[in-house]
């Protein structure tokens, strides 16, 4: 089962896609995640990546699409994975429509978690993130058992930089000149499914199981 996650930055796109991951046994592959790591790791890629990311704008096509597409031809994604932040660009999605075509595969689920622009600064503002293994938190809707703590690993908990809000008004500008196209594009293609991202967590994630079968 090959999974599309689409929404806005903060939509819970990242939180779904953890579970579904955990119920369905297929990796979670998260270019913000890819990056970070690379940051954190100061690697050529993750300093490229960094000047982009800290303006809220994207990283350039030529950088992403072939470090996201090496990714998917590793061992584990033989049974699918699910996808998150990826992609963000038509050409990012024309060059996975491509890449798939090829091998005779398609994205089978392009789920879009609707969140509206109000909602987004507050779910960003309370985010602390784990750099290490990427699962995310949120201080007041989802707060880990200890306060700063990765529940998954133990590593301190982090407020991103591009989380602080003149950032977050930026990545939002981005987002709705560049991915929300990718809507309609997955529409056309067949495999769009929405749901309400304002729910609760578990409610959206009970949701995502009606779509994609228990
Ligand atoms: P969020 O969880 O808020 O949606 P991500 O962790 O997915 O954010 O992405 C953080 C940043 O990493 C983005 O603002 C962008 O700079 C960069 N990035 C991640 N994925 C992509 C992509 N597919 N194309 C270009 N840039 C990306
Ligand atoms: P994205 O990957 O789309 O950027 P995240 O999954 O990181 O988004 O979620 C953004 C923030 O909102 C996190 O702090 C997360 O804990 C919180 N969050 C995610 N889903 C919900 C929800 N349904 N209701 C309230 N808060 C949520
Ligand atoms: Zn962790």
């Amino acid at each position: 089962m090959k999974i599309v996650m689409l929404g806005a930055p903060g939509a819970g796109k990242g939180t779904q896609a953890k579970k579904i991951s955990a119920k369905y046994g297929i990796p979670h592959i998260s270019t913000g995640d890819i990056f970070r790591a690379n940051i954190k790791g100061q690697t050529e890629l993750g300093m490229k990546a960094k000047v982009f990311m800290d303006q809220g704008q994207l990283v350039p096509d030529e950088i992403t699409i072939g470090m996201l597409l090496d990714r998917i031809q590793e061992d584990d994604c033989k049974n699918g994975y699910v996808l998150d932040g990826f992609p963000r660009t038509i050409p990012q999605a024309e060059s996975l429509t491509k890449a798939l075509a090829n091998m005779g595969e398609q994205i089978d689920y392009a789920i879009n978690v609707d969140v509206p622009d109000e909602n987004i600064i507050s779910r960003m503002s309370g985010r602390r993130a784990c750099l290490k293994c990427g699962q995310t938190y949120h201080t007041v809707y989802n707060p880990p058992k200890t306060e700063n703590v990765c529940d998954v690993c133990g590593e301190p908990l982090v407020l991103r930089d591009d989380d602080k809000p003149e950032t977050v008004k930026k990545r939002l500008d981005v987002y709705h000149d560049q991915t929300q196209p990718l809507i309609d594009y997955y529409k056309k293609a067949g495999v769009l499914a929405e749901v309400d991202g304002t729910k609760d967590l578990e409610a959206v994630f009970q949701d995502i199981v009606k779509i994609l079968g228990a």
